[in-house]
């Protein structure tokens, strides 16, 4: 990418949530179901002074009750943000 050569990890992210991050029904009886996924690329930093990238595939889920989607999310990254909060602390 751009002239730099990084080492890319793929994984993927995925639970069952116990409520809309929506509305805040509580996930009973299917209300909140996966709803295919979105990839996002987080710059994770250095290994071995080689930069890292990985290829996170997030989980997305549709609320029946409110009839909106929302992202699987992980403490690694905030939410629409492609840099690590690994690297966030390390800049701080
Ligand atoms: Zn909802």
């Amino acid at each position: 990418m751009n002239g730099v050569t990084y080492q890319v990890f793929q994984a993927r992210l995925t639970y069952t949530p116990k409520a809309c991050e929506k509305c805040g029904v509580k996930n009973e009886n299917h209300s909140v179901i996966k709803h295919g996924t979105k990839t996002s690329t987080i710059k994770l930093g250095y290994i071995i002074f080689q930069p890292v990238l990985l290829r996170l595939k997030k989980q997305r889920f549709y609320c029946k009750v409110c009839d909106q989607m929302f992202t699987a999310s992980t403490s690694l990254v905030d939410k629409h943000c492609y840099i690590s909060n690994l690297i966030k602390s390390h800049i701080a």
